[in-house]
């Protein structure tokens, strides 16, 4: 009995896309369909360590290709695990991939011209890549040991039909009925452009050089029988007289299985190692990294990494697909595990072969196997040492690299605390002496005399950091300060502290304490905050529900105010940044700095001294400090009341 269901929306909507954005990369579908049976082989050898069983006598795995120039498909075998009814139903009716739904709703808010091939790339289209050939699938598999055969059959148009059938040998078989030569295929388009012409899909040539292509490295053989004419040969292999020579049919395995991995670094060319790449993404794009090492010793491993040339879309969301695969002496363990890299490696590509974990290595194992956590740590350092080598022998390419990783390589500060030596000797920062990215070894090797900490500023953009009145002292004694626009570099500064004995500063926390200062300045400070006691009093009074303290300021030049936090208190970035992980956080109160040599502040210096209850003082304290808020691109309690008093003060200034 067969049963019709219908494709979950999302896939719907995948399968359109499929038919119609990417046809310039249909020969893809084989490399999917060809990977798919890779795993599925992959995983009946693997369970097969412990159930031989399961093997019921066939352990001669292979992917086998059947194209059929009459009848005009091609057909995917392989001996591999097989599927069950319902797992038919949950891994081939519905999309596996977790970023799956996030693309068609980036592709539904960007529009179909978003649809590149760059972009589904980076999604795997998987199984569905056959329709971009095929008219109709049909696919038959049967579990390993199970009870049951299925077969399943689709269009491609919505619908599905499944039907549980008896038992068969075990594995599953994919027959494509290639799209009609010439058969032009909607686009949407009024011009009646063709866009699919799949014929050559049965042709030998075709399929063998798209395997070589793209599915070489494949672990077990992709074979396909192919016709070779024959003449009768005697045992010295000479001809026989007057011998006819006939055809034979001769089984032609087209890749050549060698995992990349095991041979010399030196004799692998770029090409072999992008197309390798590719298989592992099973995307479009080339690595911009290839790192690639073997130990021995007490720990024999190899691991052959890639760094993406782009970051993912998916690198910050919760789920990303992260780790690395896990081989065991060759053989396939596991895809994506996440224990062999740090968080904030994330974006690696790739795997590692061990020789010395044991074979029955689980997920579940995995998590706490010490040997493990010994890889993770030598990789971890191996690609640190990587990165400082490309950042010092070709700059360009490592601020490459920098531009699409950088922001969560950062995040290692939170998440290895450890390695944060080996992460700030590659950090690249902003700073206000530099156009470009500097690293924090050029930035302490261009301090001033007697400079003993390392100022920085953060906030929520580059541009706002840039003119922020608290670096104005800076500005003046040509004082480099660090300008950090990104949440994860409070994490950066606070878990650093130190950079080559220079004290990490914010240049709007605390008093000024490390600039250097003449005996004559310090005393001129001590002056001028007496003059200045009535104000700053009074200012403090009437300012208490909003900041802690008015205070003279000796990092203001132009400006006239602004906000620092107490040397011990929490910027207003991390508040934020705290306030949007779910942490209540109560609001921390700064302190609000007035430019003594500023005309308005000398002016009502001597409006106080006058007499410290004017009520004009009262409204242009709020005002200072709203504009205080201003400056940092923060928002006003109330920001119509500002542009009141605004108003109002331009009002006077005209003389009316
Ligand atoms: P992905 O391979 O990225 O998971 P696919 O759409 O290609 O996505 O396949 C979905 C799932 O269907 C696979 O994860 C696997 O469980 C199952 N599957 C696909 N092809 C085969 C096959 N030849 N043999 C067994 N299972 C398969």
């Amino acid at each position: 009995m067969s049963e019709t269901r219908t494709f979950q929306a999302q896939t719907n909507k995948l399968l359109d896309l499929m038919i119609h954005s990417i046809y310039a990369h249909k020969d893809v579908f084989l490399r999917e369909l060809i990977s798919n049976a890779s795993d599925a082989i992959g995983k009946v050898k693997f369970l097969a360590l412990t159930d031989t069983d399961l093997l019921e006598g066939d352990g001669d795995f292979k992917i086998k290709l059947v194209p059929n120039a009459e009848a005009h498909t091609l057909t995917i075998l392989d001996n591999g695990v097989g599927m069950t009814y319902d797992e038919v139903i949950e891994h081939i009716g519905t999309i596996a991939r977790s970023g799956a739904e996030a693309f068609a709703d980036k592709i539904k808010a960007a529009g179909p011209d978003a649809a590149t091939p760059d972009l589904i790339g980076q999604f795997g289209v998987g199984f569905y890549s056959a329709f971009m050939v095929a008219k109709k699938v049909v696919l038959e598999t049967c579990k390993a040991k199970g009870d049951h055969a299925v077969r399943w059959e689709s269009t491609g148009d919505g619908e599905y039909t499944i039907e549980r059938l008896d038992k068969t040998r075990r594995g599953t078989r994919i027959t494509l009925y290639l799209r009609d030569k010439d058969a032009p295929v909607e686009d949407g388009d009024d011009d009646e452009e063709t866009i699919f012409n799949a014929d050559n899909w049965t042709d030998s040539w075709k399929i063998r050089s798209t395997v070589k292509k793209y599915s070489d490295f494949i672990a077990f053989p992709i074979a396909m029988d192919t016709k070779k004419w024959e003449t009768e040969k005697d045992d010295d292999g000479n001809k026989v007289e007057g011998a006819e020579s006939k055809e034979i049919t001769v089984e032609e395995t087209l890749n050549s299985s060698k995992a990349l991995w095991t041979r010399q670094p030196s004799t692998i060319e770029s090409d072999d190692h992008k197309a390798f790449y590719k298989h592992l993404t099973r995307g479009w794009d080339d690595p911009s990294e290839i790192i690639h090492f073997h130990t021995e010793g007490a720990q024999e491993w190899t691991a052959l990494l890639y760094v993406p040339g782009k970051a993912p879309f998916d690198l910050f969301s919760r789920d990303p697909r992260r780790g690395l695969q896990l081989f065991i002496k060759r053989v396939f363990i596991a895809d994506d595990v996440k224990e062999l890299i740090p968080e904030h490696l994330r974006f690696l590509k790739g795997l590692v072969d061990s020789s010395d974990l044991p074979l029955n290595m689980s997920r579940e194992t995995v998590q706490h196997d010490r040997l493990v956590m010994a890889i993770k740590k030598r990789l971890t350092n191996k690609v640190m040492s990587h990165f400082k080598d490309l950042l010092e022998k070709d700059r360009e390419k490592f601020v490459k690299l920098w531009d699409e990783f950088g922001t969560c390589l950062k995040e290692g500060f939170h998440y290895e605390p450890a390695g944060k030596d080996k992460l700030a000797d590659i950090v690249l920062v902003r700073t206000t002496h530099n156009e470009g990215w500097s690293t924090l070894a050029e930035v302490v090797e261009r301090k001033q005399a007697g400079q003993t900490a390392l100022y920085y500023l953060t906030g929520e953009k580059l541009e706002t950091l840039q003119s922020a009145p608290q670096l104005e002292v800076f500005r003046k004694r040509n004082i480099e300060v660090m300008l950090l626009p990104e949440a994860v570099d409070e994490i950066m500064v606070g878990a650093l502290e130190k950079y080559q004995d220079l004290e990490l500063k914010s240049a709007a926390k605390g008093e000024l304490d490390g600039l250097p200062e003449t005996e004559e300045e310090t005393k001129a400070k001590e002056v001028r905050s007496e003059s200045f006691a009535a104000l700053t009093d009074r200012l403090t009074k009437i300012l208490d529900s909003s900041c802690k303290q008015v205070r003279v300021s000796e990092r203001l030049t132009d400006s006239a105010v602004c906000l620092v936090s107490d040397s011990a208190g929490m910027s207003p970035q991390m508040e934020r940044m705290m306030q949007s992980m779910g942490q209540s956080m109560p609001v921390q109160k700064r302190i609000l700095e007035i430019n003594p040599e500023h005309g308005l502040i000398i002016a009502m210096r001597d409006l106080a001294a006058k007499d410290s209850s004017d009520d004009r003082l009262g409204e242009f304290g709020e005002m200072l400090f709203d504009q205080a808020l201003l400056a940092e691109g923060a928002p006003l309690k109330n920001p119509a009341r500002f542009a009141q008093r605004i108003a109002s003060a331009m009002t006077f200034a005209v003389g009316h």
